[in-house]
């Protein structure tokens, strides 16, 4: 069965804030922590937010009943009048998480209440923002959430329309006929976030496009709801599921394609679990081989074989980028190590992997007799294989083994961490995109130069910066799809410091930036006519960044496992030029 990922699925812009709020909050505001209400509409959510110890208050606390505390309110907004008994209440802090876009809103209706005009909000009356937005109308608002209820509002004079910023643009529409049909003319604010917008059309053109589609998100969510009725109209049949048990499997069968959207207060966790599902669901038109191949090239990928093979084709392209005779121990060196490194690691690190890649998690604990008894003997093999090779090369993988498993183990002892805010090494900001990458480029740039001598500077300076920039984009890419994952568990990474806009034009501009060492390297002579050839897979990577900003392809280990096919290209392309030397 084919799985389309909506482009617009899942948290909107001002979901992630009010989520970055409180999450900030957990890590460092005055405690007890709450928000006013449930901070957004998703099961999943609030009982992750509870285990940070942020509870939802259900009621407006008396005036001075508290001593201290944060409170935050959550994007939907509140009526001022919530927002200053909150204050009143007591609380050390008051986060105001409204979403941007909600406060615009709220401006819209104060200004027409201010000029002495009638608003009309419309909305579901019991909805939160709209509960909000209606405080903000100083007792000159009404709320119509059908075009049926135009005929029960009183006579109005000067009507001002706004919507909740998620309603459906075909109710909104229907009800300002209503209301100009009645009440003449009236002003219209189409205050349907554009994320709304975006989301609607887009769930239009896949339900047109493919046998089904499935919803996810919260069912007390509004926004949910009206993503799968505006699915229903266009005549396809949509499942509306809160979590995996709640999929239709014999029913999905049948399909031979389907599209996934989910709602604004969607995680990105909870989507990934479901394509994780689907892609279970084996479709009755599908053939069998091309089921086969994406099970294996998937167990590979979540093995570490994908990527392990991977760094024995960079450790092959930077020996011959170096001038070096092609030496198999050294890459197999390559191999052991970056396999050991890639699955040890991942059982360090588990907490955010539960978040960011469901599947891997799963993978995990199934096979984690298999994997930590690999992971221990490809790392006694790299450094048993360095024995062989001489003093100097043990000594470097031996260190550097030492340093790759200690990355995420606590090192720093408890009084210093209060003073430094550090207790790993994986806490350092932005360390575990860079350490990957100074990792890869020791073992399969460093070490060959030092077991072999050296035999070009600038061919070991350019393979140094070739291996460095490309695992560096690579694991920024992938941590920019891990940013939720990462923000629950505290995680420092490039995304979270540079936010996802800045980093994915970091990221392009160093992709496109080594394509031009490389050339100018060849062209100048600095390095092997190889260099020429490198430029393939740094396309590759470039190629998969525009796959994944489009949402062409979907998150998730197989598409992880095709951006470290491109180590394996640099491999291959590394034995051509060789053998036409
Ligand atoms: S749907 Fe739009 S208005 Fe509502 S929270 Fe998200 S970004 Fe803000």
């Amino acid at each position: 069965m084919k799985v389309r990922l909506a482009r617009t699925a899942g948290f909107c812009m001002g979901v992630r804030r009010a989520m970055e709020l409180a999450l900030g909050a957990a890590h460092e505001a005055e405690r007890p922590i709450f928000t006013y209400g449930p901070l957004i509409h998703n099961p999943q959510v609030l009982s992750l937010l509870e285990g940070k110890g942020i509870k939802a208050l259900k009621e407006l606390p008396e005036p001075g009943s508290l001593k201290g505390g944060t409170v935050i309110i959550r994007a939907h907004g509140v009526p001022p009048q919530d927002k200053a008994r909150l204050r009143e209440a007591g609380f050390a802090k008051v986060v105001d998480g409204t979403c941007p876009r909600v406060v615009r809103v709220q401006a819209i209706i104060r200004r027409a209440a201010r000029e002495g005009r009638q608003v009309v909000i419309v909305g579901d009356a019991a909805h939160p923002e709209v509960v909000g937005l209606l405080g903000h109308a100083g007792g000159q608002g009404h709320v119509v959430s059908r075009p049926e209820q135009v005929a029960e509002l009183p006579e109005l004079q000067q009507v001002v329309a706004v919507a909740q910023t998620t309603q459906s643009e075909k109710l909104f529409s229907q009800v300002v006929r209503a209301l100009e049909e009645r009440f003449g003319r009236v002003e219209v604010h189409d205050t349907i976030c554009e994320a709304t917008h975006r989301r609607q059309d887009e769930v239009k053109r896949l339900a047109r496009d493919n046998d089904g589609v499935v919803v996810v998100g919260g069912k007390a969510s509004g926004n949910t709801k009206r993503l799968a009725e505006v699915a229903a109209e266009i005549g396809k049949p949509v499942f509306l599921v809160e979590s995996e048990e709640d999929l239709d499997r014999s029913r999905l069968a049948k399909l031979g394609s389907v599209a996934v959207t989910a709602g604004a207060s969607t995680p990105n966790w909870v989507i990934k679990r479901m394509l994780r599902e689907l892609s279970f669901i084996r479709s009755l038109r599908e053939g069998g081989f091309r089921f086969w191949l994406r099970r294996s090239f998937r167990f590979l990928a979540l093995s570490q074989l994908v990527v392990a093979l991977g760094a024995a084709g960079m450790a092959l392209a930077s020996q011959l980028l170096q001038g070096l005779r092609p030496d198999g121990d050294l890459v197999g060196v390559a191999f052991c190590y970056i396999y050991a490194m890639h699955i040890l690691n991942q059982f360090l690190d588990k907490e955010a992997g539960q978040y960011n890649d469901p599947d891997r998690a799963h993978f995990l604990s199934k096979h984690r007799v298999f994997l930590i008894g690999t992971g221990v003997a490809a790392a006694s093999a790299a450094v048993v294989l360095c024995a062989l090779l001489g003093a100097v090369p043990f000594a470097l993988v031996a260190t550097m083994s030492v340093l790759g498993l200690l990355y995420s183990v606590p090192v720093v002892p408890r009084r210093l961490e209060k003073k430094i805010g550090i207790q790993r090494l994986k806490d350092i900001p932005g360390s575990k995109t860079l350490s990957a990458g100074l990792a890869w480029a020791f073992i399969v740039v460093v070490l060959p130069a030092v077991a072999m001598g050296l035999q070009s500077l600038s061919g070991t300076v350019l393979a140094f910066v070739f291996t460095l920039a490309l695992v560096f984009v690579r694991c920024a890419l992938f941590d920019v799809l891990d940013v939720q994952g990462d923000l629950i568990v505290g995680k420092e990474t490039i995304p979270i410091m540079l936010g996802e806009a800045q980093t994915r034009r970091l990221l392009w501009w160093l992709t496109w930036g080594l394509c031009g060492l490389l050339a100018l390297c060849a062209w100048a002579g600095a390095a092997p006519s190889l260099a020429w050839w490198l430029i393939l897979p740094v396309a590759g990577i470039a190629a998969m960044q525009l796959l994944w900003a489009r949402s062409w392809i979907m998150p998730g280990s197989v598409s992880e496992g095709l951006v470290d096919l491109n180590f394996w290209l640099a491999g291959l392309v590394a034995l051509l030029w060789l053998a036409m030397q």
